[in-house]
């Protein structure tokens, strides 16, 4: 272990392990297999790239994420480490360097696309050659239970059965108990040691607020809380994000639309202008989640309710720095998705658990207590006292008795025929004198005008509670027809009370995150750090994080070194940067100390 923690030091450039990383390493060097469940920003990589580089022969990542490879290669090699990738991006000629050079024992890790190992010739290839490990990225595209299902992902037992003899490390950020089962079947990781770390990410902070008008709390989110930097909008539709990104450039903003109907080259170039240029915003379909890795993402704010728990947080800070994940969502949302999950042609198995994954994106949508413990019990931990770090802590929901406005919102479902939705069922409920009260005679309802105590919004508030817990369902047959559930009758008879969440028009969270920087901190300098790791990126063709993380210039700020031994000493900085880069970083820090900075 002791070379592991100098491999640590020296090429990465840190000075601890965080658990359960060494434990992690320390089975690969002893052979073993490895499951390893750790939060998107965890620190997985470490764990199977220093066994490779301690190990003999290469190590061999499999990875899904083939627009990630060449940035993951390239910031490796920044490191001093021996890195290629093969994947169907490549040309010919470029391939047949790789895999001569790994026949040459030249390099220390290969990534590689699934599609791309099972091919015989590849087999082939490492059959030839000494092996150090496999890792299997993001292990949870084998479960057809998961949200990632790939079917090149099923082949990879192969890996067993041909190369019984080299350690594989399963590593996946999708915790929940089956999608967990369902590897460690498929890929015959029964043996395997399993290190689960905790799903907590502090830095993050969760805010979900009620949708009133979109693109002005958007606005005000953007401009009150993050001018300048770096995140992600996500929307349903794609149209909806090509309108929002079109609008949020109206607005100021550098933002650019992301999403599977644009071409190749503009994906690629909007993809590479987030990547590696500061403070630009993507505003982009689901589908630009997967292929990311930018550890300075300070929010991500959904103008849609998200499918799973999973993909409402992700992106966000995995450089540790606080970050946002910040939702809006109202009925129209709730009503959305559970059709397209009526909708949904999927096995009935797969379906099951589409709904079951909504369900908990709606309970934490709706939770009044904290919201962070809530998504730790998702994931099966549990954290005991309220977190501090999310809407409902920093603002109490108020909370109601809701069990007669219920009685009566599920009663007006019924009386009226289960055909209804929601405006026609409040209008009943409000006494409404429109024709279409009339025309279904729905003003000799003895329930008709028993509403007048709750207005429009807090009836609509009921509905939504409704449906998100499962008391109403929507009829996908007819458009948005609200249905009663089984689970209702308990609360119509009056045995189940119900509290429900007060509304608010307008939450506004008193802290704000935006505190990049430590209170002594000087901005010019911290600016003049910035311009000198964004000129350095430039001339190498890399973003600016690869170089290094602002956590790294943070520590410039409060350390203030003055030599290269200094420099050393602070996080991310191994050999190779410091030789690269600490030079022209201490120049900037000595026209700090000179006054040549003061503008
Ligand atoms: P994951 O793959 O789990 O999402 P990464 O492997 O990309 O996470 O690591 C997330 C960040 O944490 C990276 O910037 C990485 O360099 C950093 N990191 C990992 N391990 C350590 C450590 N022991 N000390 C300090 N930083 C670390
Ligand atoms: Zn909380």
């Amino acid at each position: 272990m002791e070379s592991a923690r100098e491999v640590l030091q020296q090429v990465f450039g840190y000075q601890q392990f965080r658990p359960p990383q060494d434990a992690i390493i320390d089975t690969l060097m002893n052979d073993g297999d490895a499951l390893v469940l750790m939060p998107t920003g965890g620190g997985k990589s470490l764990c199977y790239q220093i066994p490779a580089l301690l190990r003999p022969g290469c190590g061999i990542v499999i990875s899904p994420l083939i627009a990630l490879m060449q940035d993951q290669v390239e910031a490796l090699r920044l490191l001093g480490v021996k890195a290629s990738f093969l994947n169907s991006t490549l040309d010919p000629d470029t391939a047949r360097e790789v895999e001569q050079s790994l026949r040459n024992g030249q390099l220390d890790l290969l990534y590689i696309a699934p599609e791309r190992l099972r091919q015989p010739r590849t087999l082939a290839l490492l059959h030839e050659i000494e092996l150090a490990l496999f890792a299997i990225d993001e292990a949870h595209c084998v479960s057809q239970w998961g949200h990632d299902f790939r079917a090149d992902y099923l082949e990879l037992s192969l890996l067993h059965e041909q190369f019984p003899t080299v350690p594989r490390i399963a590593l996946t950020a999708t915790a929940d108990a089956r999608t967990r089962q369902e590897i460690i079947r498929r890929l015959d990781l029964t043996g395997a040691s399993q290190f689960i770390a905790g799903f907590d990410r502090p830095n993050i902070r969760y805010r979900i607020a009620l949708k009133q008008n979109p693109k002005l709390q958007l606005l005000r989110f953007l401009k009150d809380e993050h001018p300048g930097d770096a995140g992600i909008v996500y929307c349903l539709s794609r149209r909806k994000t090509e309108e929002t990104a079109a609008w949020l450039q109206e607005q100021g903003f550098d933002a650019l639309p992301y999403h599977a109907g644009l071409s190749a080259d503009r994906r690629a170039a909007h993809q590479a202008r987030f990547l590696r240029e500061e403070g630009v915003i993507v505003v982009a379909t689901i589908a630009f989640g997967m292929g990311i890795d930018k550890p300075d993402v300070r929010f991500v704010a959904h103008l849609d309710l998200p499918k799973t728990v999973e993909s409402y947080y992700q992106e966000a800070g995995r450089d540790g720095l606080p970050a946002d994940a910040w939702m809006i969502y109202g009925l129209q949302d709730v009503i959305k998705l559970r059709q397209m999950m009526a909708g949904s042609r999927a096995a009935e198995e797969h379906r099951r658990a589409e709904q079951q994954r909504l369900n908990a994106m709606l309970g934490l949508c709706e939770i009044t207590t904290c919201r962070r413990q809530a998504l730790l019990s998702y994931f099966g931990e549990s954290l005991d006292q309220p977190c501090g770090n999310c809407d409902t802590c920093l603002e109490p929901v108020d909370t109601w008795d809701g069990t007669e406005a219920a009685q009566l919102a599920l009663s007006a479902a019924y009386r009226t025929g289960q055909v209804f939705g929601v405006n026609h069922l409040v209008d009943v409920l409000r006494g409404a004198d429109n024709d279409r009260i009339f025309q279904y005679g729905h003003q000799r309802l003895p329930l008709y005008g028993k509403g007048q105590d709750l207005d429009n919004n807090q009836w609509r508030s009921v509905f939504r509670q409704l449906v998100a817990r499962g008391y109403l369902s929507v009829d996908l047959e007819r458009f948005g027809a609200l249905c009663l559930e089984e689970k209702c009758r308990a609360v119509l008879r009056g045995e189940e009370s119900l509290e429900l969440r007060r509304d608010v028009r307008t939450r506004t969270v008193k802290q704000r995150t935006r505190t990049p920087l430590p209170e002594e901190v000087d901005v010019a300098l911290w600016e003049a750090l910035r311009d000198c790791r964004r000129e350095l990126a430039e001339e190498q063709g890399i973003p600016p994080y690869v170089i290094f993380h602002d956590s790294t210039l943070r520590e410039m700020c409060v350390n203030l070194p003055q030599d290269l031994d200094q420099f050393s000493q602070l996080t991310g900085v191994g050999e190779r940067k410091l030789d690269k880069y600490g030079p022209a970083f201490l120049r900037v820090l000595q026209d700090y100390r000179s006054g040549a900075l003061i503008d």
